[in-house]
């Protein structure tokens, strides 16, 4: 494999980037003066030391130096820390914090469960325990009112908003807990990460509520 092809295969990888696109990302890589390359090529090795991952929500934020563990959102007292806002990616906080109309907490549960993937997959591939914890721990210091499930409105999104209830169903019930989910405004088959200010802030304000049995 030549290391044009080994670039391509990288690009190809990343999120919602199939082969056409990742051959005119190296391709666009080439046309980049050398000053711009050691940039790029810096900021990819270096990334990963300057970003940390919040211990409570695991969103990724940049350290500034003074080792915080958890990101500006979890530690401003100022946000309403009784509504947690469960997402499945980084980017869906950043798309829902530009709308500017949600002045809770979030938790980044790390990918979406599959319709059509092994239930016996689950654990390893999001962060139920992690949330679990959260949840128990958010409980134990009565600060949890709502839990709001934010996935995409596609079948893999409602798949994931099933599965989170129903591991957390027995907290939910033990404890009275108010489950919405993040749904009216926002068209079937669309990606939170890529809704407009404007649809996330009605999505929000109309969020439907489950009705507790
Ligand atoms: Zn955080």
């Amino acid at each position: 494999m030549t290391p044009l092809d080994k670039l391509i295969t990288y690009f190809e990888r990343f999120p919602g980037t199939g082969l056409r696109q990742a051959k005119r990302f190296a391709f666009h890589v080439l046309t980049l003066r050398p000053d711009q390359v050691q940039e790029l090529a810096g900021l990819i090795t270096s990334i990963q030391n300057s970003v940390v991952e919040c211990t409570t929500c695991h969103r990724f934020f940049s350290d500034s130096g003074i080792r915080q563990t958890e990101c500006s959102i979890c530690r401003n007292s100022n946000r309403d820390h009784s509504k947690l806002l469960i997402v499945s990616r980084d980017s869906d906080i950043e798309a829902i914090e530009r709308s500017g109309v949600f002045d809770g907490v979030y938790f980044v549960l790390g990918g979406t469960i599959s319709l059509l993937s092994n239930s016996s997959q689950h654990p390893e591939k999001v962060r139920t325990s992690a949330l679990k914890a959260l949840v128990t721990d958010k409980i134990n210091s009565k600060t949890l009112k709502e839990i709001i499930l934010a996935f995409s409105i596609n079948p893999d999104g409602e798949n994931t908003s099933r599965y989170v209830e129903s591991q957390l169903s027995e907290l939910i019930t033990q404890n009275n807990l108010e489950v919405s989910y993040l749904g009216r405004g926002l068209s079937t088959g669309s990606e939170l990460e890529y809704a407009d200010p404007e649809t996330i802030k009605n999505a929000l304000a109309h969020r439907t509520h489950h009705e507790q049995t």
